[in-house]
């Protein structure tokens, strides 16, 4: 779980561990340094300065790069019976559809294209707005990140395409294309940014508060 820097009983100066529960003192931490919990070992709390955002800005805006060339080449040919295909990351997608699993499809697609490209954006847009840019809807941008977070399963789907090659290579030939790496790329760039970003933080800075 990501450490956080404020709880919900923030206003009293004090943290909660979120593992398990036990109040901790909130403190001024200087650079580098973190406040874990006593009990459990969980970091509750870590240095931030606007060096987080400008990285969770970057990350932000690379993560919607390679999530449009991610979505443009593709990640594999497979080969059968003389018969090759081609597989962009939506091919899964339309074939369950074609197969009558629309809602599945629906929930594939959302969660590996839609929800990854809103949380890239929504996040370089938050810290943005914590670096100073005039923009609208911060908070609004900082809650779709929140909710997008959780539905952004661009590295179960990286790790997906590898297990589903395995399988298919028992029945075909299976050749990697570029689009793997990209997704590969995305998966890292995500895992980093969910170290990086902080919603807490975003939230105090938005509101103006230190
Ligand atoms: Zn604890």
């Amino acid at each position: 779980m990501r450490p956080r820097t404020t709880s919900p009983d923030k206003e009293a100066g004090w943290l909660s561990c979120r593992t398990c529960g036990v109040s901790i003192r909130e403190r001024v931490l200087k650079r580098g340094e973190s406040l874990r919990c006593k009990r459990c070992g969980e970091v509750v709390m870590i240095h931030r300065t606007d060096d987080s955002f400008h990285a969770s800005c970057a990350l932000g805006m690379t993560g919607v790069c390679m999530a449009l060339l991610a979505n443009v080449y593709p990640i594999m040919t497979f080969a059968v019976a003389g018969n090759t295909q081609s597989n962009l990351i939506i091919t899964g997608g339309q074939k369950l559809i074609d197969q009558g699993y629309w809602p599945i499809s629906v929930l594939v697609i959302f969660c590996a294209i839609a929800a990854p490209a809103l949380y890239f954006a929504s996040v370089a847009y938050v810290s943005a707005c914590c670096l100073g840019w005039k923009l609208p809807a911060g908070r609004f941008a900082l809650h779709v990140a929140g909710f997008m977070e959780s539905w952004s399963l661009i590295p179960v789907f990286a790790i997906a395409c590898v297990v589903a090659v395995v399988k298919l290579d028992m029945i075909g030939t299976v050749a990697w294309k570029v689009g793997i790496g990209w997704i590969v790329l995305l998966a890292a760039v995500s895992l980093g940014l969910s170290r990086v970003f902080d919603e807490d933080s975003a939230e105090r800075r938005l509101e103006g508060r230190p």
